[in-house]
Protein backbone atom coordinates (compact mmCIF):
# COMPACT_ATOMS: atom_id res chain seq x y z
CA UNK A 1 0.00 0.00 0.00
CA UNK A 2 1.44 3.92 -0.37
CA UNK A 3 0.03 4.44 3.15
CA UNK A 4 2.98 5.06 5.25
CA UNK A 5 2.51 3.32 8.98
CA UNK A 6 3.83 5.05 11.81
CA UNK A 7 5.41 2.59 14.70
CA UNK A 8 7.16 3.78 17.93
CA UNK A 9 9.01 0.59 19.04
CA UNK A 10 10.87 1.10 22.56
CA UNK A 11 13.58 -1.18 23.21
CA UNK A 12 14.20 -1.73 27.22
CA UNK A 13 16.84 -3.79 28.86
CA UNK A 14 19.35 -3.74 31.69
CA UNK A 15 22.87 -1.99 30.98
CA UNK A 16 25.12 -3.55 28.18
CA UNK A 17 22.84 -6.45 27.00
CA UNK A 18 23.88 -4.79 23.84
CA UNK A 19 20.44 -2.49 23.24
CA UNK A 20 22.25 0.32 21.34
CA UNK A 21 24.42 -2.22 19.78
CA UNK A 22 20.98 -4.15 18.02
CA UNK A 23 19.56 -0.66 17.02
CA UNK A 24 22.62 1.00 15.18
CA UNK A 25 23.05 -2.50 13.20
CA UNK A 26 19.63 -2.41 12.18
CA UNK A 27 19.52 1.19 11.42
CA UNK A 28 22.87 2.04 10.23
CA UNK A 29 24.13 -1.83 9.36
CA UNK A 30 27.45 -1.58 11.55
CA UNK A 31 28.56 -2.86 15.19
CA UNK A 32 30.39 -0.09 16.89
CA UNK A 33 32.65 -1.95 19.59
CA UNK A 34 32.60 1.03 21.76
CA UNK A 35 29.70 3.17 21.65
CA UNK A 36 29.30 6.03 23.33
CA UNK A 37 26.42 5.45 26.01
CA UNK A 38 23.88 8.17 25.76
CA UNK A 39 20.56 8.52 28.03
CA UNK A 40 18.50 8.28 25.06
CA UNK A 41 18.02 7.94 21.40
CA UNK A 42 15.76 8.05 18.79
CA UNK A 43 16.29 6.62 15.60
CA UNK A 44 14.04 5.82 12.23
CA UNK A 45 13.95 3.46 9.69
CA UNK A 46 11.10 2.45 7.40
CA UNK A 47 10.66 -1.39 7.14
CA UNK A 48 8.53 -3.39 4.54
CA UNK A 49 6.51 -5.78 6.34
CA UNK A 50 4.24 -8.17 3.75
CA UNK A 51 3.76 -5.23 1.69
CA UNK A 52 3.42 -2.68 3.62
CA UNK A 53 6.07 0.07 4.24
CA UNK A 54 6.09 1.13 8.24
CA UNK A 55 7.91 4.17 8.92
CA UNK A 56 9.50 3.09 12.52
CA UNK A 57 10.79 5.31 15.10
CA UNK A 58 13.17 3.41 17.47
CA UNK A 59 13.80 4.25 20.52
CA UNK A 60 16.96 3.26 22.36
CA UNK A 61 17.16 3.38 25.92
CA UNK A 62 20.89 3.34 26.20
CA UNK A 63 23.11 2.18 29.02
CA UNK A 64 20.86 3.34 32.19
CA UNK A 65 17.59 0.97 32.06
CA UNK A 66 17.74 -0.42 35.58
CA UNK A 67 13.90 -0.80 37.24
CA UNK A 68 13.89 2.57 38.30
CA UNK A 69 14.91 4.00 34.71
CA UNK A 70 12.75 2.03 32.73
CA UNK A 71 10.12 3.17 34.76
CA UNK A 72 11.18 6.84 34.34
CA UNK A 73 11.04 6.12 30.51
CA UNK A 74 7.56 5.22 30.92
CA UNK A 75 7.03 8.28 32.69
CA UNK A 76 8.11 10.16 29.98
CA UNK A 77 6.60 12.36 27.45
CA UNK A 78 8.06 9.95 24.94
CA UNK A 79 6.71 6.88 26.49
CA UNK A 80 3.05 8.36 24.65
CA UNK A 81 2.23 6.13 21.85
CA UNK A 82 4.52 3.48 22.01
CA UNK A 83 3.04 0.91 19.99
CA UNK A 84 5.68 -2.09 20.43
CA UNK A 85 8.49 -2.99 22.94
CA UNK A 86 11.52 -5.12 22.16
CA UNK A 87 13.39 -6.17 25.95
CA UNK A 88 17.08 -6.97 25.99
CA UNK A 89 18.69 -9.21 27.69
CA UNK A 90 22.20 -11.16 27.28
CA UNK A 91 22.32 -15.27 26.88
CA UNK A 92 25.52 -14.41 28.98
CA UNK A 93 24.04 -13.00 32.02
CA UNK A 94 21.58 -14.65 33.84
CA UNK A 95 20.88 -11.69 35.80
CA UNK A 96 19.28 -9.54 32.46
CA UNK A 97 17.69 -12.40 31.90
CA UNK A 98 15.69 -12.36 35.24
CA UNK A 99 14.92 -8.50 34.67
CA UNK A 100 12.66 -9.34 31.73
CA UNK A 101 9.62 -10.53 33.58
CA UNK A 102 10.12 -7.72 36.15
CA UNK A 103 10.56 -4.99 33.02
CA UNK A 104 7.79 -6.80 31.14
CA UNK A 105 5.24 -6.67 34.61
CA UNK A 106 6.51 -2.27 34.97
CA UNK A 107 5.04 -2.16 31.29
CA UNK A 108 1.90 -4.20 31.68
CA UNK A 109 1.07 -1.90 35.21
CA UNK A 110 2.28 1.05 33.56
CA UNK A 111 0.24 1.08 30.42
CA UNK A 112 -2.90 -1.01 32.41
CA UNK A 113 -2.87 -3.65 29.64
CA UNK A 114 -3.24 -7.12 29.79
CA UNK A 115 -0.91 -7.76 27.36
CA UNK A 116 1.90 -5.49 25.24
CA UNK A 117 3.39 -6.04 21.38
CA UNK A 118 6.65 -7.69 22.84
CA UNK A 119 9.36 -8.82 21.46
CA UNK A 120 11.55 -10.84 23.93
CA UNK A 121 15.65 -11.05 22.47
CA UNK A 122 18.73 -12.68 23.74
CA UNK A 123 21.36 -11.08 22.50
CA UNK A 124 25.03 -11.93 22.29
CA UNK A 125 24.46 -15.02 20.81
CA UNK A 126 28.07 -14.89 19.22
CA UNK A 127 29.25 -15.36 22.42
CA UNK A 128 27.56 -18.50 23.59
CA UNK A 129 29.85 -20.96 22.04
CA UNK A 130 32.91 -20.35 24.43
CA UNK A 131 30.29 -21.80 27.17
CA UNK A 132 29.58 -18.33 28.18
CA UNK A 133 26.20 -19.05 27.83
CA UNK A 134 23.90 -18.86 30.75
CA UNK A 135 20.63 -18.48 29.52
CA UNK A 136 18.75 -21.53 27.34
CA UNK A 137 16.68 -20.92 24.33
CA UNK A 138 14.01 -23.21 26.10
CA UNK A 139 14.08 -20.79 29.14
CA UNK A 140 13.06 -17.54 26.54
CA UNK A 141 10.81 -19.40 24.99
CA UNK A 142 8.38 -20.47 28.34
CA UNK A 143 9.36 -17.02 29.79
CA UNK A 144 7.70 -15.84 26.12
CA UNK A 145 5.46 -18.58 25.99
CA UNK A 146 3.87 -17.42 29.99
CA UNK A 147 3.55 -13.75 28.47
CA UNK A 148 2.13 -14.72 25.18
CA UNK A 149 5.17 -12.80 23.53
CA UNK A 150 7.49 -13.89 20.80
CA UNK A 151 11.06 -14.09 21.55
CA UNK A 152 14.20 -14.73 19.44
CA UNK A 153 17.86 -14.87 19.89
CA UNK A 154 20.13 -12.25 18.05
CA UNK A 155 23.87 -11.11 17.37
CA UNK A 156 24.21 -7.48 16.57
CA UNK A 157 27.97 -8.21 16.11
CA UNK A 158 27.40 -10.93 13.41
CA UNK A 159 24.19 -9.76 12.44
CA UNK A 160 21.96 -12.38 12.91
CA UNK A 161 18.37 -12.07 13.41
CA UNK A 162 18.57 -8.59 13.57
CA UNK A 163 15.56 -7.34 10.78
CA UNK A 164 13.81 -10.65 12.33
CA UNK A 165 13.33 -8.29 15.79
CA UNK A 166 11.76 -5.65 14.20
CA UNK A 167 9.71 -7.49 11.70
CA UNK A 168 8.25 -9.45 15.31
CA UNK A 169 7.57 -6.39 16.67
CA UNK A 170 5.78 -4.83 13.84
CA UNK A 171 3.85 -9.26 13.78
CA UNK A 172 3.13 -8.36 17.34
CA UNK A 173 1.82 -4.99 16.91
CA UNK A 174 -0.53 -5.91 14.16
CA UNK A 175 -1.40 -9.24 16.24
CA UNK A 176 -2.40 -7.41 19.39
CA UNK A 177 -4.74 -4.04 19.57
CA UNK A 178 -3.78 -2.29 22.36
CA UNK A 179 -6.26 -0.77 24.55
CA UNK A 180 -3.72 1.67 25.80
CA UNK A 181 -5.95 4.94 27.76
CA UNK A 182 -4.77 7.96 26.05
CA UNK A 183 -3.49 10.44 28.06
P1 LIG B 1 23.43 -1.30 25.97
O1 LIG B 1 23.97 -0.67 27.21
O2 LIG B 1 22.37 -2.30 26.28
O3 LIG B 1 22.99 -0.31 24.93
O4 LIG B 1 24.64 -2.16 25.35
P2 LIG B 1 25.67 -1.78 24.19
O5 LIG B 1 25.01 -1.83 22.85
O6 LIG B 1 26.37 -0.51 24.55
O7 LIG B 1 26.67 -3.02 24.28
C1 LIG B 1 27.36 -3.32 25.48
C2 LIG B 1 28.64 -4.08 25.14
O8 LIG B 1 28.30 -5.34 24.57
C3 LIG B 1 29.50 -3.36 24.11
O9 LIG B 1 30.86 -3.57 24.42
C4 LIG B 1 29.17 -4.06 22.82
O10 LIG B 1 30.21 -4.02 21.89
C5 LIG B 1 28.87 -5.48 23.27
N1 LIG B 1 27.91 -6.16 22.39
C6 LIG B 1 26.70 -5.71 22.01
N2 LIG B 1 26.10 -6.59 21.20
C7 LIG B 1 26.96 -7.62 21.05
C8 LIG B 1 26.92 -8.86 20.33
O11 LIG B 1 25.97 -9.20 19.62
N3 LIG B 1 28.01 -9.68 20.44
C9 LIG B 1 29.10 -9.35 21.19
N4 LIG B 1 30.11 -10.21 21.24
N5 LIG B 1 29.15 -8.20 21.89
C10 LIG B 1 28.12 -7.36 21.82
Amino acid sequence: GDILKKRKIAVLGSRSVGKSSLVIQFTENQFIESYYPTIENSFTKSISYKGVDYDCEIMDTAGQVCIRDEYSILNSKHAIGIHGFVLVYSVTSRNSFDMIQIIYDKIINFCGMKEIPCVIVGSKIDLSQRSSRQVQATEVEDLAKANRAAWIETSAKNNVNVAKVFELCLAEIERKTPTKAEP
